[in-house]
């Protein structure tokens, strides 16, 4: 009872905690704070949930390929490097199934607490551990085609038959539309209404 009566629907979400089993989070004590000391971390993480847009996006635990660099700043840490992530979706000329890696840029500064530059969405440093998730969503989402295609050439569906005209590139109709079909558009209003009520 008290715990439903305390405030939490609607509040402000309390920022999410780096989990350390997750390997997007990464573990920064190697770091002594001195500016320039850097390291290279190489690791293969699991890619979070709901990572991508509607038509096309990365499948939850597909691996995610991070070559990233560390380097101790007077600020923080700043994280530089690369992500590489599958892909799954659909094309959205001939709704063909694609499937790709695709390979995003990573760079962040992850601040010190009371070290940060004057940017209300700056990361930070939560302990001795960073969260890498946050910024691989905005790269990945960034990086994303609004309308992904199988290739760049992809000749579609054809819009009178819906055949894919990839694999049928000669795909043509000669004769025009049944004429009969024609005379049937626009008429069949009246029909469903009047027919029932006898
Ligand atoms: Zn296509
Ligand atoms: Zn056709």
């Amino acid at each position: 009872m008290t715990l439903s009566n305390r405030v939490l629907k609607g509040s402000v979400v309390p920022p999410r905690l780096p989990d350390p089993r997750s390997g997007l989070v990464l573990d920064t004590h190697e770091l002594s704070r001195r500016a320039g000391e850097q390291v290279e971390v190489t690791r293969v993480a699991e890619a979070p949930a709901e990572l991508g847009i509607e038509v096309i996006g990365v499948p939850p635990g597909s691996p995610v390929d991070l070559d990233l660099r560390l380097e101790s700043v007077v600020e923080g840490i700043l994280v530089t490097g690369t992500a590489v992530v599958r892909l799954r979706g659909n094309c959205a000329r001939c709704l063909g199934e694609i499937s790709s890696t695709e390979e995003v840029d990573l760079q962040e500064l992850f601040c010190y607490p009371g070290k940060e530059l004057d940017d209300a969405e700056a990361m930070h440093v939560e302990g001795e551990l960073i969260d890498l998730e946050p910024v691989l969503r905005d790269a990945v989402v960034l990086d994303l085609p609004f309308t992904p295609l199988c290739r760049p050439d992809c000749a579609g569906l054809c819009p009178t038959c819906g055949a894919n005209l990839n694999e049928d590139p000669a795909h043509s109709h000669d004769e025009p539309i049944d004429p009969r079909w024609a005379d049937l558009t626009g008429w069949n209003e009246p029909t469903n209404e009047t027919k029932d009520k006898e």
